[in-house]
Order: C-alpha cells, then sequence, then structure tokens
C-alpha cells in the first residue's frame, strides 16, 4: 500500500479518471486500495474490459513513481484470472496507450485489461503489416544507442 500524497494537478486542468476517483462521476469499481484503483470501461472492447489506474494523476509511466507503478502491475496481476474467469475469456490484452501519438485519449495513466476470445473481432496488429524491416546493421545501432543513452550519468 502507498499513501496518497498530495494531489497532482492533470496538465490539460480537468480529468475524468480524476472526477471517477473522487466520486464526482458513476463509475463500476471492481477493485480498490490506498493507492490503485480499478473499474469497468465504458465503452469495453469485450465485456469485463477494466482499467487499472493509480488514484494520484499520473499521465505517463515515467511519470509514476516506481513503487505506485509496480504496485499497478501487481494489482493488474492478481486481477487478470480472475477477469478472464468472470468474463468467460480464454486469453487477455494487457495494453498501455502511452501519450497521444500512441492512441492515450484519456491522460490519467492506465492499464486496459482486454479479455479476449478467438474471433472476438478485435486486433492489436503485431507484427505491423506496414513495418519496413531494418537489417541487423540498423538493429544493432539503435540498441547501441539505447544503451549508451542508459549509461549516461547525465540522464539519471
Ligand atoms: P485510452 O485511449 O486513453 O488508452 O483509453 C481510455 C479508455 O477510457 C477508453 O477505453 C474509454 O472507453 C474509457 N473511458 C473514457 N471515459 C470513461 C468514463 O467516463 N468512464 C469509464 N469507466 N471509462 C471511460
Ligand atoms: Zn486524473
Amino acid at each position: 500500500m502507498h499513501a496518497p500524497t498530495a494531489p497532482r494537478v492533470p496538465s490539460s486542468g480537468h480529468c475524468i479518471f480524476c472526477d471517477l476517483i473522487r466520486g464526482a462521476a458513476e463509475v463500476s469499481i471492481c477493485y480498490e486500495d490506498a493507492t490503485a484503483i480499478a473499474f469497468m470501461d465504458i465503452q469495453p472492447v469485450n465485456p469485463g474490459h477494466v482499467l487499472v489506474v493509480p488514484r494520484e494523476h499520473y499521465e505517463v509511466l515515467q511519470d509514476i513513481p516506481g513503487s505506485v507503478g509496480l504496485h499497478l502491475y501487481q494489482v493488474a496481476t492478481r486481477l487478470i484470472p480472475v477477469v478472464q474467469a468472470s468474463a468467460g475469456a480464454s486469453d487477455m490484452n494487457i495494453v498501455v496507450n502511452s501519450g497521444a501519438a500512441a492512441g492515450q485519449n484519456v491522460m490519467h495513466y492506465h492499464i486496459h485489461l482486454i479479455p479476449r476470445r478467438d474471433g472476438d473481432g478485435f486486433d492489436v496488429p503485431l507484427p505491423f503489416p506496414g513495418s519496413v524491416m531494418p537489417n541487423r546493421q540498423q538493429l544493432d545501432a539503435m540498441a547501441a544507442r539505447i544503451g549508451s543513452q542508459l549509461r549516461d550519468p547525465l540522464r539519471n
């Protein structure tokens, strides 16, 4: 458990998930504790589509204190088999859209738990059919670039 700290202000000024969390709008909660809350998505891909959300307003994963991020994934891990069984689903997509260009519409960090069944019509199209496959040299160069950034003491 992680005690809430001083409330953070959404950069957009208003946040629908902050409204839900403080009880200002209708929400169907399936799990909550001092740090995390999980509720039913109002526009589910399939029945049982759950959002796991920090109570505090953070936009993307890298904004979240490590202990809170870890806790969210522990909550998700606990919920996954229960949601799957409750929804009668065989599998699950665990999705995070991080940032507007990545399809994040609600800028309060959340993990989608999306129950899946064969032939349900939903798809996360990976590998991407439009991918231009890089050669090994290009892959190695990108890996090295990321690795050297990670080792840069000015970044940490
Ligand atoms: P995103 O596109 O940001 O990854 O996903 C936002 C999700 O929040 C969508 O799946 C959308 O259906 C859900 N959502 C948006 N507004 C509300 C709301 O007022 N209540 C609930 N329960 N879900 C919402
Ligand atoms: Zn918020």
